[in-house]
């Protein structure tokens, strides 16, 4: 009688224990940023169930699916995959930390300028109308694909920093400002349909989201000019709308951000780095 030879992966399997080698039984492919602020592509067979963390993710009919990793996100993450036969298997992923620019002013007077009731009213619309878009989950998987810059011009901004006035710490900054003049086109960096469209939000004022599917979303602020209704598709490298200084702004820039369902992404993270930009004139 012959012994049945069992491999590492097979044995942690049984044992339902992670496997030390991050390779299982279960073919996974997987692209992309595994880090805080990231967004991972991954690839499975047809069928295979997906749960990140004890929640379920979407996995598409050909066994892609996708998930990312907050700001904050623990140095590991639990990935759970069961094949349509029952096989299950168990991953820890390493989850990269991050450090994020951290500004401390103390001193300052006390804020003069409340927002007024309309204001807040307003306020408040916006953000149930941006929450609502980043709630859809469309079926089809256009985020798996090469993301390229919607702008290309400075850095001015980066995702993650924080300013903390008078000890108190202010919402984190969730995505990337490109500082360009107002009229410079602004392309849609992957495929979608566009979730939402509204010309003067109160702190994002001209304001594009496109749905890449799987609660993949991003998000256009300040723009001049919008382009575009929601429902129509968009292609990668369509022009969507010009950057502008809408909204609460000190100048001219785009803010791009991303989010996978309510988990705030680094869009840069998914682009090769900014093209060197031409010395300025003069
Ligand atoms: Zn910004």
């Amino acid at each position: 009688m012959r012994r049945r030879v069992l491999t590492g992966a097979a044995m942690a399997l049984l044992a339902g224990l992670p496997d030390a080698r991050g390779q299982g039984a279960v073919p996974l492919a997987l692209r992309g940023a595994q880090s805080q602020g990231g967004l991972v592509f991954a690839r499975a067979p047809a069928g295979t169930r997906a749960r990140l963390d004890g929640k379920d993710l979407r996995v598409g009919e050909d066994g892609r699916f996708v998930f990312g990793f907050g700001r904050d996100h623990g140095a590991e993450a639990d990935l759970e995959l069961e094949l349509p036969g029952g096989l299950r298997e168990r991953r820890r992923l390493a989850v990269a930390r991050r450090v994020y620019d951290v500004q401390r002013i103390d001193g300052l007077p006390p804020r003069m300028v409340e927002p007024s009731e309309a204001d807040l009213a307003r306020i408040k619309a916006d953000s149930a109308a941006i929450a609502a878009a980043r709630a859809r989950h469309r079926a089809e998987p256009d985020w798996d694909t090469d993301w390229v810059w919607p702008v290309i011009g400075p850095i001015s901004g980066v995702y993650g920093s924080q300013r903390i006035l008078n000890g108190q710490p202010r919402r984190p900054h969730y995505g990337v400002d490109i500082a360009m003049p107002t009229g410079t086109p602004v392309v849609a960096p992957a495929p979608g349909v566009f979730s939402l469209a509204a010309p003067d939000m109160y702190f994002t004022g001209g304001t594009l989201m496109i749905d890449h599917g799987h609660g993949v979303a991003s998000i256009y602020a300040h723009l001049a000019g919008l382009d575009v209704a929601p429902g129509r598709r968009v292609a990668r490298g369509e022009r969507i709308g010009a950057v502008g200084a809408t909204g609460r702004v000190t100048g001219a820039h785009l803010h791009w951000g991303l989010t996978w369902t309510s988990v705030q992404i680094d869009p840069a993270l998914l682009v090769p780095p900014m093209p060197r930009q031409p010395p300025a004139p003069g």
